[in-house]
C-alpha cells in the first residue's frame, strides 16, 4: 500500500493540501512533509475532540484481551519505536493499528512533528497541562466574552460558532504564545507548521462562514501544508445547525473556498 492511498491530494496556490476521511490517517501526509524538512514540523490543529489518545491504545487493548500473555505497555512502546516517517511500509503498518485520536501522539513520539497545540471544543478546562510527549490542548472557557460560569447547553453553541472568527482565534494563538514562550520557541507562526483541521470543529454551516476570516486565511498562508479529515460521522454527531442538514462535502467546499482566498493574496 502506498502512502497516497491514505489521502487525496490537490494543490491550492503551490500548497499541499492532503484530505482525509479519518483523522488517524493524516500521520501518512504530515509523514511526507517531514521527509522535505530538516526537522521535524509542529502541528496546529483544529478539532473538535482534543486527540491526545495514547498510540495504538485502542491494538493494543484487544491483543490483550485476545492473548492474556501480551504485557500491553512493551507492546505499545515497541510499536510506537518501529515507526520511521521515512520508511513508507512502517507508515502503513503503524496507521493500519492505530484507532481514532491517537494519531498526534504516534507522531511526536516518532518525531514525525515535534509538537502540536490543538484548538479545539471540547476540554474546557481553561489551563494548559504540562506534557512531556509535545502535545499542547489550547485552553478556553467559551466564547469570547462569555461570562457564564458552568459551561452549559448554550455556550455549547454560541461557543462553536465562534471556532474560526478572527477574535476567537487571535485569543488562542496568544495561548499558544505563551506555551510556545515558555518552551524557549517564537510564536507558532514563526515557525514551520502544517495547519491540520477536523471538520468536525464546525458544527453548523455558519460556523465555518465566520464574519471574519483573516485569522484563519493567515494560519492557512502560514502553513507549510494543510491536512483536512473529514470525519462525516462525527460532523453528524455533533451538528447543531437546525437550518441545514450536516454535510461533510458542504463543510470541505467551504473550508477550500478560504484556502483558494487566502492563496490569491
Ligand atoms: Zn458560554
Amino acid at each position: 500500500m502506498a502512502l497516497t492511498d491514505f489521502f487525496d491530494q490537490c494543490r491550492i496556490g503551490g500548497k499541499a493540501i492532503y484530505i482525509v476521511v479519518d483523522h488517524h490517517k493524516a500521520l501518512a501526509a504530515w509523514a511526507i512533509e517531514r521527509r522535505k524538512l530538516a526537522s521535524a514540523p509542529y502541528l496546529l490543529t483544529i478539532d473538535h475532540h482534543t486527540d491526545t489518545d495514547e498510540a495504538f491504545r485502542g491494538y493494543v487493548c484487544m491483543s490483550a484481551y485476545e492473548d492474556s500473555s501480551v504485557d500491553e505497555d512493551a507492546l505499545a512502546a515497541e510499536l510506537i519505536a518501529a515507526i520511521d516517517w521515512s520508511s513508507d511500509e512502517s507508515l502503513t503498518e503503524a496507521i493500519g493499528k492505530l484507532r481514532h485520536d491517537e494519531h498526534i501522539h504516534a507522531a511526536t513520539k516518532s518525531g514525525t512533528l515535534n509538537a502540536s497545540f490543538s484548538i479545539q471544543l471540547s476540554d474546557q478546562s481553561g489551563y494548559v497541562e504540562p506534557n512531556e510527549n509535545g502535545i499542547y490542548v489550547v485552553p478556553h472557557k467559551c466564547a469570547i466574552g462569555c461570562l457564564k460560569k458552568v459551561y452549559d447547553d448554550e455556550c455549547v453553541v454560541h461557543h462553536a460558532l465562534e471556532i474560526i472568527e478572527s477574535p476567537y482565534l487571535d485569543d488562542q494563538l496568544r495561548r499558544i504564545g505563551d506555551i510556545t514562550q515558555g518552551l524557549g520557541l517564537p510564536n507558532i507562526e514563526s515557525l514551520p507548521y502544517i495547519l491540520d483541521i477536523d471538520l468536525d470543529a464546525f458544527h453548523s454551516i455558519k460556523a465555518v462562514n465566520p464574519d471574519d476570516a483573516s485569522t484563519f486565511r493567515r494560519l492557512i498562508r502560514g502553513a507549510l501544508a494543510i491536512t483536512i479529515a473529514t470525519e462525516p460521522e462525527w460532523v453528524k454527531e455533533v451538528w447543531e445547525d437546525e437550518h441545514n442538514e450536516p454535510s461533510a462535502d458542504q463543510l470541505l467546499t467551504a473550508v477550500l473556498g478560504h484556502i483558494e482566498e487566502a492563496c490569491k493574496l
